[in-house]
């Protein structure tokens, strides 16, 4: 594989085309939005420039990375001549199903159909194709270019060839692909929603304050982060659907999202995105201040 399109240009579509172009593969970054791919060059370039500020990389690295990146706004242009399609596209059950009923009728049939998402079923995305066997997830983690680990979704179709190929292709990356299979949340996303939804359960009732919460399990689990500000950093309304999605998928009431979680989303209180979550962040990210609400 040499040629690789991604949809999506977006926090994880730019770390994604990053990642792939430093690693020496031709990236067709495409999005509908002209505003989304001149924000994610411009990301990108940032990103390398810190990168050979800390010598990690030479200006002619950075320079070879971004030129192997090419945007589009058409995407039936941009999947024309690829081996890959990695989908990071925004998190809504239809409008991924059609991007992948255009990529079946764009892209050879050989092409593999990758995608990003984080809670949608890849067995139900790869039913929109006539290839099931060759659409799989490719889960990366924010940032891109710095986490090491992909979760690799094996949806009930996807073939061994396509799983072991993908599995190769992330280590090509520098990555440290996990493979599992398809079901609500897969792995990330089943263990650590759970553990964000006891955190804020455990705020509602009151047994201790935010900031006392985050520091039990920074200080006494080594966590880089508390669970609070963690789902401040990955949204209120990202959590609570991914939450949804466990309780639907498993029908099981222990997903079931705390009370306090679906009013803060209602609010508007969606953490850094909103300016205000568990913490305040009006002051910036680098300021922790308990959202006066908590106080
Ligand atoms: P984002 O909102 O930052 O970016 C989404 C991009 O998709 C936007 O630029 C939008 O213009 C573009 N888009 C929408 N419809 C499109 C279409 N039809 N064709 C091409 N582009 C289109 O979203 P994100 O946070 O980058 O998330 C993208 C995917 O990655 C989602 O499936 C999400 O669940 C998954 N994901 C996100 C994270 C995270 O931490 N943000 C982590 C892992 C996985």
């Amino acid at each position: 594989m040499k040629n690789i399109a991604v949809i999506g240009a977006g926090t994880m579509g730019n770390g994604i085309a990053h990642t792939f172009a430093q690693s020496g593969f031709n990236v067709n970054l495409i999005d509908i939005s002209q505003a989304s791919l001149d924000r994610a060059i411009a990301t990108i370039s940032k990103n390398l420039d810190r990168m050979v500020a800390k010598e990690k990389i030479t200006e002619s690295d950075k320079n070879t990375t971004l030129g192997n990146i090419t945007t589009f706004t058409d995407m039936d242009k941009g999947v024309a001549n690829v081996d890959l399609v990695v989908e990071a596209a925004t998190e809504n059950v239809d409008l991924k199903l059609n991007i992948f009923k255009s990529l079946d009728a764009a892209t050879k049939p050989e092409v593999i159909l990758a995608s990003n998402t984080s809670s949608i079923s890849i067995t139900k995305i790869a039913a929109a194709t006539s290839r099931p066997d060759k659409v799989i997830g490719m889960h990366f983690m924010n940032p891109v270019p710095i986490m090491k680990l992909v979760e690799i979704i094996r949806g009930y179709s996807t073939s061994n060839e396509v799983t072991n190929n993908i599995m190769e292709l992330s280590k090509k990356l520098g990555k440290v692909p996990v493979e599992v299979n398809d079901y609500p949340g897969f792995v990330a996303n089943r263990i650590l929603m759970p553990m964000i939804n006891e955190a804020i359960i455990t705020l509602h009732e009151g047994v201790a304050g935010v900031e006392e919460i985050d520091t039990v399990m920074k200080l006494g689990m080594a966590h880089p982060m508390g669970p609070l500000q963690l789902a401040d950093f990955i949204g209120l309304d990202v959590c609570l659907s991914i939450l949804n999605v466990l309780y639907e998928g498993f029908g099981n009431p222990k997903y079931a999202p705390c009370p306090l979680l679906v009013n803060m989303v209602t609010a508007g209180k969606l953490g850094i995105k909103s300016g205000e979550g568990f913490y305040s962040w009006t002051h910036g990210t680098k300021d922790l201040i308990v959202s006066p609400q908590f106080k």
